[in-house]
């Protein structure tokens, strides 16, 4: 009896270290699994935001070789988001569009795999997300996006370029050049009235706040139209 109740104590938590062990990967949706779960809950559909919203302006960095990585990540340049955040979107953009300015996105839902793919070339969960947990982006619920002038295309200056890892693309940076400054607060002030929450380190990346119960998703464009 002692001896089964020494095995009990100590199988509990060898148990627990295995399963933790060999737990490095969050629970991943494939597109039948996604599916399921839409026609549960329709507000987990990804919409194609160039569809929803035509006046945006898309720069898919990933689908090209212009991004930190320097490889081609997304076989298509698309922007994907569930649909919540793709109407608080739409909303953010009207305002936008009547101070004379367009949203451009440079990256929206990304597949886990690419999330994976980072992971390998980076090596640091200071910079890339930790395909242990996945990122916000595979969830359908970030955005990396900036302004345009709505009429010429042009980029308003921002801090720095995309994918900074510097310090001065902090949200909270300071920031010497007024016009700069007041493209970004412009920036975070009228996403986050419309439920987007700018991250700390990064000022071209919104989480939506309204996205519990939405999973790491692993689609590839191709496969989501
Ligand atoms: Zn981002």
């Amino acid at each position: 009896m002692k001896l089964i109740i020494i095995a009990v104590c100590l199988g509990i938590p060898f148990l627990s270290l295995v399963s933790e062990s060999t737990e490095n990967k969050p629970s991943v949706l494939d597109r039948p699994t996604y599916q399921l779960s839409v026609q549960k809950n329709q507000n987990k559909e990804l919409i194609n935001l160039e569809k929803k919203i035509p006046s945006l302006v898309l720069d898919i960095k990933y689908a090209t070789a212009n991004n930190f990585t320097k490889q081609v990540i997304y076989k298509e340049a698309k922007a994907f988001a569930r649909k919540p955040v793709a109407e608080a979107l739409g909303f953010a953009q009207k305002d936008f569009l009547q101070l004379g300015y367009s949203i451009k996105i440079y990256d929206a839902y990304r597949p886990y795999a690419a999330t994976v793919k980072f992971f390998e070339i980076v090596g640091d969960t200071r910079y890339v997300a930790s395909p242990k947990t996945g990122s916000r982006h595979n969830k359908g619920c970030a955005i990396d996006l900036t302004l345009v002038d709505s009429k010429t295309k042009k980029e308003l200056s921002m801090p720095t370029e995309y994918d900074s890892f510097r310090k001065e693309a902090w949200a909270e940076a300071p920031v010497a050049d007024p016009e700069i400054l007041k493209n970004r607060t412009t920036l975070i002030r009228v996403l986050s009235e419309h439920g987007f929450r700018v991250n700390k380190t990064e000022w071209w990346h919104y989480d939506f706040v309204g996205c519990s119960g939405f999973e790491v998703l692993d689609i590839p464009f191709e496969e989501l139209e």
